[in-house]
């Protein structure tokens, strides 16, 4: 039985199997325990994050995303201050309990104009606002707290600190190790009284089983507050996607070499960036993280248009994040192919979204959506 008292964490052992796991009577087991346990403790609501996607400027070279600095084909944009204000007002009208606020790692979105913005928001529309704004230094993470950001993402990518290196590359100047450094700030976001959101992506080439399995037993040790998970997707433009052998979607190669196609999987095999794999972290981060906020992700619906939303929604996830960037701006956000191209207007999204929903038998958030602590994280 998966579901256990509290106290009875999932091992790691479990984790492995569960991740390992291709019996499709067995995984309902697993879609059924991370269903009754979202249900007994986030409940029914589905709380909808408005997204604006305020800046596409970047100074990092991350292998897998397509802002990265590198990327001369891109058109840049940031947003205005006036414009931002204008669609976290959308936000609100839409009846959204928050705005979340993302963008490349931008200098150019100083301290000074952060602060000002986040004064704004809140004061005009009271929603909670969640950044994810990239690595920032603590001195800026605390001004944005301090003018009443209540919460920040920064997903750690992959626990393994080796790949997170390859993929993370240090700026020039950075001394400390990228994982460390990554881990440090996400201990700084707890102490600023920030609700602290990290996760990682599934099936980045070279991504292991067991690594994914220690990825899960973090985000317990982390106790995060919101969790975030999408299958890896190339995109040309990138070290990780020109490199990709087989664009079609299908698993890159194993990481400990090729697989027999009757061999079992193992531990150290190359995870695969598709939709089954990403379900099963998604239910298994409900597992070990009973409380925390997950979203069905953008991602994991870029790979399955007809079914990614609602089978997150079904397997652990409890939020979703409608893209209410303005058009002109929304193609070029390009961290990955696909993301991005929908040109439903946001009443559409919101609609679509609302029914879908409904026939789930599930209910819209109300008010911020906040985690809500009932048994602690860590005896999941
Ligand atoms: N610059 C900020 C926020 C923007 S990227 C940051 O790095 O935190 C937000 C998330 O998009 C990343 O954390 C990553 O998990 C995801 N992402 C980027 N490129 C991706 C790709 N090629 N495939 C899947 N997810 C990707």
């Amino acid at each position: 039985m998966i579901v256990k008292a509290p106290g009875q964490a999932l091992t790691r052992s479990e984790i492995l199997r569960w991740l390992l796991e291709t019996d499709a009577d067995r995984l309902e087991e697993l879609w059924g325990a991370a269903d009754e346990v979202r249900r007994a403790t986030v409940g029914d609501e589905v709380h909808l994050r408005g997204l604006i996607e305020i800046s596409n400027h970047c100074r990092r070279r991350c292998g897998y995303c397509g802002l990265q600095a590198g990327n001369s084909r891109l058109t840049r944009y940031r947003m205005s201050a006036e414009e931002v204000l204008a669609y976290a007002r959308l936000a609100r009208n839409l009846g959204y309990g928050t705005v979340v606020l993302q963008s490349g790692e931008d200098p150019g979105l100083t301290e000074r104009w952060v602060t000002n913005l986040v004064r704004h928001i809140k004061e005009e529309t009271g929603l909670a606002v969640t950044l994810s704004l990239g690595e920032r230094n603590p001195q800026e993470l605390a001004a944005w707290r301090e003018a009443g950001a209540d919460r920040y993402l920064l997903k750690f990518e992959t626990s393994d600190p080796e790949l997170f290196r390859h993929i993370h590359p240090p700026l020039p100047g950075e001394n400390s190790d990228p994982f460390q450094k990554r881990l440090g700030l996400l201990g700084t976001l707890g102490d600023l009284g920030y609700e602290v959101g990290s996760g990682i992506m599934v099936g980045i080439p070279g991504q292991t089983f067991l690594s994914v399995a220690r990825d899960l037993e973090l985000f317990r040790e982390l106790d995060l507050d919101m969790i975030g998970i999408g299958p890896f997707i190339p995109h040309p433009q990138t070290e990780l996607g020109a490199n990709w052998a087989n664009p079609s979607g299908t698993p890159a190669p194993p990481a400990s070499g090729p697989r027999a196609a009757n061999r079992p999987l193992s531990a150290s095999d190359q995870v695969p960036n598709d939709e089954l794999t990403t379900c099963k972290v998604v239910a298994l981060a409900r597992l070990v993280c009973p409380e925390a906020n997950i979203p069905s992700t953008t991602a994991l619906a870029t790979i399955d248009p007809a079914g990614g939303r609602a089978h997150g929604l079904q397997r652990g996830a409890n939020v979703v994040m409608p893209d209410l960037t303005p058009l002109q701006y929304r193609a070029l956000y390009e961290i990955y192919p696909g993301k991005g191209l929908s040109t439903a207007s946001p009443e559409a999204e919101q609609a679509r979204l609302l029914a879908l929903i409904a026939s789930m038998g599930r209910r819209p958030g109300l008010g911020a959506g906040e985690r809500i602590r009932r048994v602690s994280c860590a005896a999941g």
